[in-house]
């Protein structure tokens, strides 16, 4: 990780700006229940940008219903997002997180349907939509 490109981050802020869940999910590495979020539905073209620091992170070109529940891109925005090896809760799984900002966005797994073979499971309250 590289500190020097991360953007300061007042907590007591964001907590203003954010709501309990989003706040949870993003810098408490928390999980929205599925088939909750709005952006599982959404129609139209458009960018998908981190709800903290509104760096873009996913455009609706690479968003796929994958049945889990939660919103599912095959690829992110080049630069835009970090991967960690995250072993909580028993699971070898890799972690994703804004490559800007730090807060967690959700995970990817290698078994995605596209091209990229990638499934970037992403909890909504992360996102927000910029339509085109
Ligand atoms: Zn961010």
């Amino acid at each position: 990780m590289n500190a020097n490109k991360k953007i300061d981050i007042n907590e007591e802020e964001l907590k203003k700006k954010l709501t309990p869940e989003q706040y949870h999910i993003l810098r408490e590495k928390g999980t929205e229940a599925p088939f909750t979020s709005k952006i599982l539905d959404v129609k139209g073209k458009g960018m998908f940008a981190c709800a903290v620091c509104g760096n873009q992170l996913f455009s609706s070109n690479t968003k796929f219903d994958s049945g889990t529940g939660w919103p599912s891109f095959d690829q992110a925005i080049p630069g835009s997002v970090e991967m960690h090896d995250d072993g909580t809760h028993g699971m070898a799984r890799t972690e994703v997180t804004c490559a800007k900002c730090g807060s967690h966005l959700g995970h990817v797994f290698n078994d995605g349907p596209a091209t990229t073979g990638k499934r970037f499971c992403i909890n909504g309250a992360c996102l927000i939509m910029n339509k085109e």
